[in-house]
C-alpha cells in the first residue's frame, strides 16, 4: 500500500509524524527518499527548479510515448548518454508500454501526467486522485515502478490541489523554469536556442515529446547545455533524492484510492 512512511518526496511525513529526517539516515533505514533540507514547505509541494548552484540541469519531455519521436529521442539522448524525465500520459503507457520500458532500462526518470490529459484545475479530487492512480498502475505493469512525482497538464493546478496531491500520494507538483513554448511549433532552431538561452543551474526544462519539430531540437539544445558545461540529471536526482528506481513503491490499496 501506499503509506505515508515510503512515499516520502516531500514534508508531509516527517510534519505529520514529528520526526526530523535526516537525510542519510532516512534512506538507510526505510528506503524512502530523504528530503531535501534547504526546500520550504511550500517549495516540496511545488517545484519549479531545483535549489543548486551546480551546473544541472533537468530535461523534461511531457505528454508521450509517441511511437515514432520518442524512441528517436531516446537515440539522442543515448548518445549523449544523458538522462531525462518524461512526463507520460497513461493512456499512452497502456498503448505503448515498450517504449516505457526502455525509457527506464537507459536511465530515464518516468512521471505521472495523469491518464487522459485534462484540466486538473476543473476536477474534484476524487477524479483528480483516479487520473493519478489510474496511471501510476499503467506505468507499474509495464515497468514495475511508481512515478514518485506528477507534472499537470497546462500546469493547471491550485494550491489547494497541489497540497491535497502531496498529502494523499505524497507527490510533489513538478512545474518548470524553462518553458521554450515547443507546442506552439515555433520551428526546432527557435527552440533549440530558447533552451540553451534559458537554462541556469538547477533549471527544470519542459519539452514535449510528441512534436516532430521538438526532437528535431534536441541535439542542438543538448550539446548546447553540454557546451555551456550542464550536467543532466533526473527531476528526482536534481532534487537531491535517490535514483527513483532504487525506491520500493509499491501499489496503493482500494482503501487509500476511495478516500
Ligand atoms: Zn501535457
Amino acid at each position: 500500500m501506499l503509506t505515508r512512511r515510503n512515499l516520502i518526496l516531500g514534508s508531509g511525513a516527517a510534519a505529520t509524524s514529528g520526526l526530523v529526517l535526516a537525510p542519510g539516515a532516512a534512506r538507510a533505514a526505510t528506503g524512502s527518499i530523504a528530503l531535501p533540507d534547504d526546500l520550504d514547505t511550500e517549495r516540496l509541494i511545488t517545484v519549479t527548479n531545483a535549489p543548486t548552484r551546480r551546473n544541472l540541469v533537468a530535461m523534461t519531455f511531457d505528454d508521450g510515448p509517441h511511437p515514432t519521436y520518442t524512441p528517436t529521442l531516446l537515440d539522442i539522448l543515448k548518445k549523449r548518454r544523458i538522462r531525462a524525465t518524461f512526463y507520460v500520459i497513461g493512456q499512452n503507457v497502456a498503448r505503448y508500454p515498450d517504449i516505457v520500458k526502455r525509457m527506464v532500462d537507459e536511465g530515464h526518470e518516468i512521471g505521472n501526467h495523469t491518464w487522459r490529459h485534462p484540466f486538473l484545475s476543473q476536477l474534484g479530487s476524487k477524479s483528480v486522485l483516479r487520473e493519478l492512480d489510474r496511471t501510476s498502475d499503467a506505468v507499474y505493469k509495464a515497468v514495475q515502478r511508481m512515478p514518485v512525482t506528477m507534472r499537470p497538464p497546462y500546469g493547471a493546478l491550485s494550491r489547494r490541489q497541489r497540497a491535497m496531491i502531496h498529502k494523499e500520494r505524497e507527490m510533489p507538483t513538478i512545474l518548470w523554469s524553462v518553458d521554450p513554448e515547443d507546442w506552439r511549433r515555433p520551428g526546432s532552431t527557435v527552440v533549440a536556442s530558447r533552451i540553451v538561452g534559458g537554462a541556469k543551474p538547477g533549471a527544470i526544462i519542459l519539452s514535449h515529446d510528441i512534436h516532430s519539430q521538438t526532437v528535431k531540437a534536441m541535439p542542438a539544445a543538448l550539446d548546447g547545455l553540454i557546451d555551456k558545461g550542464y550536467r543532466f540529471e533526473t527531476v528526482s536526482m536534481i532534487l537531491g533524492q535517490r535514483d527513483w528506481t532504487k525506491l520500493r513503491w509499491r501499489l496503493p490499496t482500494a482503501d487509500s484510492r476511495d478516500s
